[in-house]
């Protein structure tokens, strides 16, 4: 049981943290291949590339790049020692950083010196799938020796240039299939996913499954833009705005997630001050996103410390949710969980990341969909396992109501209809109804001589004999202390003597002989006036039967 304890509350925290995950923008995208070394100077104006790049011992190797602030810098690689040729040329990739502007020498071993630059839609055109840059080595018989980049108006938030690799095209056209693969399937699957769940928005009205939906749609956005894909589909696309479109569809994720958390576990785990809470966080993500969307051009840096805190709120809502989820036991916590565990595993491994714990690596980067993807999928599960619970609810509405109508309807006493039920159900009733009052003779002697408590054990099984007489179609009620009213189709009558019979014989307690009398009508029975003059007939039918001596039946051919 404790152990139980101890790893829901395990899976109470992972949830947490997976959230994050689903948040740290895919900013850099360090990219598979053999990784290179990477050393920077910041630029003080007028050096000269081709001096640099014979000099890289005025390179600083040491310092983690992060903490050299913004501006413009020199950067350059280790010792290469690789041939560019037709068949395969050489790739260097690296990863798509904030930066305004960026211009590579690649030097060749014959001292000739390939110069590259970008213009103002920055990396855009060296953008794969997948978010890395790839610069394309000119193919030469010489070895390719050095690579010299000059970025200008580098941010800086998370590096200068970062996972350098050495890689070659056909291996970079396999990483854009393994890529478009993933991101298709992602692509393809949310799609899917927002259909089914806005089809059963449509029919169940659920706040959550919009929430789902908008999620999904909004997650769509994310892969387009850290993807990459992006800046294929719309090649004039500056690669900073990429970089910005990439924060604000996280942050619009961010608070539909917190949404979707406040609107997914059941009423009963809500407290006011966290559900005030967390709609605050769901505003305050997206408008985090949007500032750096809007202001990142300005100051990234504040604009990305402004969207580090806002996501930490996201984190600070979802402990609390959880918590009180598993202290008032939601059924949902546990799908909930798992759905964000792959999220959280990772999110976990991008924060080392960040804090430059674990190296920084392209898969890592791209993973945060494939871990997206199990999210969605097992938040598909999810949501069809709240609605089992909603069908559950449903269905147990519907049964209180039907036996509360039920119960509205019958006489406590003996379960026959009571007078209004009764009524309810006779009037409107087609073709010619024969209607029977029966009414118990001297009951108040079958009180005094059982007691109250026998009496009503005699109203029981008189009612019982009624019932169990009349045809299946008949209506049988109980109208008055101990007397009953019977409604039949004329067509078929009851026989009135072999009921009376009937009810001689039923054994009663203390084999008390309890007889009835019985008064008799046929006619139609349209409307409350039908039943005035059918009832008033019958009456004096019971009347005269009363007055002949009881234990008997009288009846009346038509109502008056
Ligand atoms: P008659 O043969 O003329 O019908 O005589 P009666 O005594 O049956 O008729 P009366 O209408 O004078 O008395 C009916 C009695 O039925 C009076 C009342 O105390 C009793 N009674 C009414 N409702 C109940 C009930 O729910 N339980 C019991 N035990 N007695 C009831
Ligand atoms: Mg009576
Ligand atoms: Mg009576």
């Amino acid at each position: 049981m404790l152990v139980l304890r101890f790893l829901r509350l395990f899976a109470l925290i992972g949830a947490s943290i997976a959230l994050c995950g689903a948040i740290v923008p895919a900013q850099a995208q360090p990219s598979a291949g053999r990784a290179l070394t990477t050393c920077v100077l910041r630029d003080s104006g007028e050096m000269n590339p081709a001096e640099l790049i014979r000099h890289p011992e005025r390179f600083d190797c040491k310092t983690p790049q992060y903490k050299l602030g913004a501006g413009d810098f020199w950067a350059i690689t280790g010792p290469l020692d690789a041939v560019s040729t037709i068949e395969k040329p050489l790739r260097i990739n690296f990863a798509s950083l904030w930066q305004r502007q960026l211009s590579a020498q690649l030097l060749y071993a014959d001292g000739s010196i390939h110069t590259y630059r970008t213009d103002a839609r920055g990396i855009t055109p060296l953008i794969q799938l997948g978010a890395l840059a790839a610069l394309p080595a000119p193919p030469s018989d010489a070895k390719l020796v050095r690579v010299l980049w000059h970025i200008e108006g580098a941010a800086n938030v998370r590096g200068i240039l970062l996972g350098a690799a050495l890689s070659d095209a056909p291996r970079n056209d396999a990483t854009n299939l393994a890529m478009a693969v993933l991101y298709a399937a992602f692509g393809g699957m949310c799609l899917a996913l927002i259909v089914y769940n806005f089809a059963l928005w449509c029919a169940m009205r659920y706040r959550f499954q919009l929430h789902y939906c908008v999620l999904l749609a909004v997650l769509i956005g994310y892969a387009l833009s850290s993807s990459g894909a992006m800046a294929w589909l719309y090649p004039d696309i500056v690669n900073n705005d990429r970089l910005r479109f990439n924060y604000l569809f996280l942050g619009l994720a961010g608070g539909a997630t917190a949404l979707f958390t406040l609107s997914f576990f059941e009423m009963k785990i809500r407290s006011r001050r966290l559900d005030l809470y967390t709609r605050v966080i769901a505003t305050t993500v997206p408008v985090s996103g949007l500032i750096v969307f809007l202001f990142g051009a300005i100051n990234l840096r504040l604009a990305d410390m402004i969207y580090t805190l806002a996501i930490l709120g996201l984190i600070s809502i979802v402990v609390p949710t959880l918590w009180q989820a598993w202290k008032q036991r939601s059924h949902f916590l546990w799908l909930f969980s798992i759905a964000w565990s792959a999220p959280i595993a990772l999110a976990l491994m991008r924060i080392l990341a960040n804090l430059h714990v674990l190296p920084w690596s392209f898969w890592l980067d791209n993973s945060t969909v494939i871990s997206m993807m199990f999210e969605a999928l097992v938040s598909a599960l999810a949501v069809a396992y709240r609605i089992k619970f909603l069908r559950e609810e449903r269905d147990e509405a519907i049964t209180r109501e039907v036996l509360a109508r039920r119960l509205a309807d019958t006489d406590p006493l003996t379960g026959l209809l009571n007078r209004r039920a009764f009524l309810a159900q006779a009037l409107g009733r087609p073709g010619e109804q024969q209607l029977l009052i029966a009414d118990i003779d001297h009951f108040k002697r079958v009180n005094e001589t059982l007691g109250h408590d026998g009496g009503d054990e005699v109203l029981r099984l008189f009612a019982r004999t009624l019932r169990t007489a009349a045809p299946a179609d008949a209506l049988v009620a109980r109208i008055g202390g101990e007397e009953f009213a019977l409604l039949a189709n004329a067509a078929v009558p009851i026989e009135l003597d072999p009921l009376l019979n009937k009810l001689r014989q039923t054994r009663m307690p203390f084999d008390l002989k309890v007889t009835a009398s019985i008064g008799a009508c046929t006619g139609p029975l349209a409307d409350d006036r039908d039943w005035k003059a059918l009832y008033r007939a019958a009456d004096i039918a019971l009347f005269e039967a009363k007055s002949a001596g009881r234990d008997r039946a009288r009846a009346r051919r038509e109502a008056a």
